[in-house]
């Protein structure tokens, strides 16, 4: 796609980072196959191609409407059109550069509502008053004991998972004991910076991602190197901090550590000595989160673990498309993501699973609301069959 950007912007970093990704499309719209907004609404701006042109001419231009930002807010940055796209489009890049540049054309009423959420979502302190209204679970098993340890990891305890569903990091601890690892808690007081980052607040983003990178990085001295995610959407932020800052930065070489040795917990398990974990024949469908398929890139990964320990795994239909929770989204958008859940939850249920398995706390809370089939981190699985 041939560009014009003004030249003083596409002097700047995030012109040149924007340029080149624009660049990089070639219309050929592949990816409308698969983006769960078009396939709803069927209009060619709730596209990925569509919403490529309306920043293209945003950036180039200012040429911005209303209409178009609800074009760009109907899109759930679910990252399905990157897997489908066989040039490469960093589209999630993209659309965050695009949003936070056309911020200023959103009405005031809806500035005041997305300000309240997402200080609501990212301070601790105020959360943690509403968290018990939606708690998900509490601890169910026993803590397991282990004397000797071959390894210690960091785990990222989350800013809202603990409150909502405390049993997922128990659950968590429980097997890396099992295997042999000692867990490091993260005393993390802030939110990973996806909320803010997504909701066009970059610089409030920034100043949560560098007091966490410090925290954390602070741990590598003492020889823990691996740092570990239960909640796909936080991991894929942490492993995308990175690409917020440039190589001159101060933060850039420990960010870069960070991000690397960010692992989702499958990961982590993928080339580790499974057998202390018991087999069970649950029969369970996988709901995977977007993070984790098309974010982190990690298809496939947790279906075959549990496949691997001896789950029953049921095919879900269309498991590439979102589930419609998509951080904040399903406050902002409800009619779509209500709609993206039945669709989500009919397929999961098809085969009339024990339980059905996601792999994202908000994932988890958006579909509990829509079934009474059980709802769990697979973590959690194998903790109940410890
Ligand atoms: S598939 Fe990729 S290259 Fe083709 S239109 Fe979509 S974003 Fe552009
Ligand atoms: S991120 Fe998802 S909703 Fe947005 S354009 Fe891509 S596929 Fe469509």
């Amino acid at each position: 796609m041939q560009t014009k950007l003004p030249q003083q912007f596409s002097r700047s970093s995030i012109g040149q980072k924007a340029d080149n990704i624009l660049r990089s499309c070639v219309h050929c719209g592949f990816c409308l196959a698969t983006c769960p907004t078009y396939q709803l609404l069927g209009d060619e701006l709730d596209s990925p191609r569509g919403r490529i042109y309306l920043i293209k001419s945003a950036l180039e231009d200012n040429q911005f409407s209303r209409d178009s930002l609800t074009h760009l807010d109907r899109c759930l940055t679910c990252r399905a059109c990157e897997t489908t796209c066989p040039s490469g489009v960093e589209y999630g890049e993209l659309v965050d550069i695009g949003r936070t540049f056309v911020e200023h054309t959103r009405p005031l009423w809806q500035r005041v509502s997305r300000y309240s959420v997402r200080k609501l979502l990212t301070n601790p302190s105020l959360f943690n008053i509403v968290a018990p209204l939606f708690r998900q679970s509490s601890i169910q098993t026993a803590v397991t004991e282990q004397q000797l340890f071959k390894g210690r990891v960091l785990l990222l305890t989350g800013c809202v998972q603990p409150a909502l569903a405390p049993n997922i990091n128990h659950a968590t601890k429980n097997v890396l004991a099992t295997l042999g690892f000692e867990v490091v808690e993260t005393a993390q007081k802030e939110c990973c910076g996806a909320v803010d980052q997504h909701t066009s607040a970059p610089n409030d983003a920034l100043i949560k991602i560098k007091q966490n990178i410090d925290q954390w990085s602070a741990h590598f001295e003492s020889g823990i190197d691996v740092i570990i995610s239960t909640a796909s959407g936080c991991g894929l932020m942490v492993k995308d901090y990175v690409k917020l800052f440039e190589p001159d930065d101060a933060y850039y070489q420990k960010a870069v550590q960070v991000s690397e040795k960010t692992k989702d917990i499958a990961e982590f398990l993928l080339d580790k000595d499974l057998s202390a974990l018991p087999v069970a024949k649950t029969k369970i469908t996988f709901q995977a989160p977007c993070s984790l398929q098309h974010g982190q890139k990690l298809p496939g990964l947790v279906e075959g673990l549990l496949t691997k320990l001896g789950y029953e795994l049921r095919p879900v239909t269309d498991a590439h498309l979102c589930c419609g929770s998509a951080g904040t989204y399903s406050l902002f958008q409800p009619a779509i993501s209500t709609q993206l859940r039945t669709n989500k939850l009919q397929h999961l249920t098809q085969s009339e699973p024990d339980v059905i398995v996601t792999a994202n706390i908000g994932c988890q809370m958006h579909l509990s609301k829509g079934t009474k089939t059980p709802i769990k981190h697979w973590i959690e699985l194998l903790d109940d069959a410890l």
